[in-house]
């Protein structure tokens, strides 16, 4: 099984904390929609005519595309490739796309599950983010789409500067009252050259506050957790059934084809990352060239990305397939390096299968750096 990852570098405007690739301009929207179907028909074969399980918009904003829009990629999609029977079909979605009119357009599609960015239901939280949704837009958008999808996943962001706990937990509780079946969340980072790294550097808006970030993450596990939902990725939350199959496969190493600006490709040996810059890409595809760079990834790449992503998931480090996978001497080097985890109570085992404990939950990037294997 595979899956298709396309790419929407389009958005209203840019957020205050975003590094995504996008362009807020949508002049060149109906030339990047035609250049997506060309680099489909261009790659059709990339993937083995595999049958493809999960189909995922992404952005940038993917719900800035009209019906027509849509349904052209979908056109080319089921014409070139070998789609399974009962696919996901994810579109990201912002709240102030989601009309009851675009809802019903949606509903109507072949899209199944919406992923919806709200981040906060509160005005200052989405000022300080500069969010194109306000909070109102925030919580009548999800109702109706809670009316017209069973199949829904809400973004969170957690540590926002001046976020409460209380403020913070309301948050959550706004979703579970909606019976939203997954949330996504994510602690705001602050990356290099974005507006929020300027306004932090100026003193116009207060640093992130790691501890206020932890306690976030803490109150939200527990209180998903008691809701009834399972903690099967380090950010990501589902009720049993509603799990982000496309996710899941990534994080299970199955290939996956991203086509448009900026997308990643991987298909068990290399990757594939297509250009991140609109005009370029268009002009490229419209010679039929591939503007993309590719890394062929090492056996000890592998297993270090197996590391990383597994640790983080409630799939876990299985030993046997690490043997499986890429030999004896890379489970030799695991067990290793994990005997200082096991002694700090990082790290669990059960039936050869490794898992972070409650404890090594917010360190798991630092531990999965302890178990990488250096050549
Ligand atoms: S809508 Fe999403 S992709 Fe666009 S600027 Fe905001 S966070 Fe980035």
């Amino acid at each position: 099984m595979s899956g298709i990852y396309i790419h929407i570098p389009f958005c209203k405007q840019a957020c205050h904390y975003c590094d995504f690739h996008f362009s807020t301009s949508l002049k060149k929207k109906s030339e990047l929609v035609s250049a997506l179907q060309r680099e489909l028909i261009l790659r059709k074969n990339e993937l083995l005519n595999e049958p493809i399980q999960t189909i995922y918009f992404g952005g940038g904003t993917p719900s800035l595309l009209n019906l027509e829009e849509l349904n052209a990629i979908f056109e080319t999609i089921y014409t070139e490739f070998n789609i399974s029977e009962n696919p996901e079909i994810t579109l990201e979605a912002n709240p102030d796309d989601l009309s009851e009119e675009k809802l019903n357009e949606l509903a109507n599609s072949k899209i199944n599950r919406l992923s919806i960015g709200v981040q906060s239901f509160f005005e200052e939280d989405l000022k300080l983010m500069n969010r194109a949704h306000n909070a109102e837009e925030a919580l009548k958008s999800i109702k109706l789409a809670r009316s017209k999808f069973d199949n829904i996943s809400v973004d969170l962001i957690y540590g926002i500067p001046g976020m409460s706990n209380e403020r913070w937990l309301e948050n959550i509780q706004i979703l579970l009252d909606l019976d939203i079946p997954h949330i996504s969340s994510y602690a705001l980072t602050v990356e290099p050259n974005t507006a929020l790294q300027k306004f932090i550097e100026k003193g116009k808006v207060k640093p992130v506050d790691d501890a206020a970030a932890a306690k976030h993450f803490e109150i939200l596990r527990t209180t998903l957790k008691n809701a009834g939902f399972e903690h099967y990725e380090f950010s990501n939350y589902g009720k049993p059934g509603y799990f982000s199959q496309n996710n899941t496969a990534y994080w299970l190493g199955k290939p996956y084809l991203g086509i448009g600006p900026s997308a990643h490709s991987y298909d068990g040996n290399c990757r594939k990352w297509n250009i991140a810059n609109n005009t370029l890409y268009i002009k490229a595809i419209e010679k039929s060239e591939l503007p993309l760079e590719i890394e062929e990834l090492s056996i000890t790449d592998r297993y270090n990305e197996y590391i990383m992503t597994r640790l983080r998931t409630h799939f876990g480090v299985d030993l046997e397939e690490i043997e499986t996978k890429f030999g004896e001497k890379y489970v030799k080097y695991l067990k290793e390096q994990s005997v200082i985890l096991f002694q700090k109570e990082l790290l669990k085992i059960e039936n050869d299968v490794m898992h972070i404990t409650e404890k090594g939950t917010f360190l798991s990037d630092g531990i999965a750096a302890d178990l990488f294997y250096i050549d």
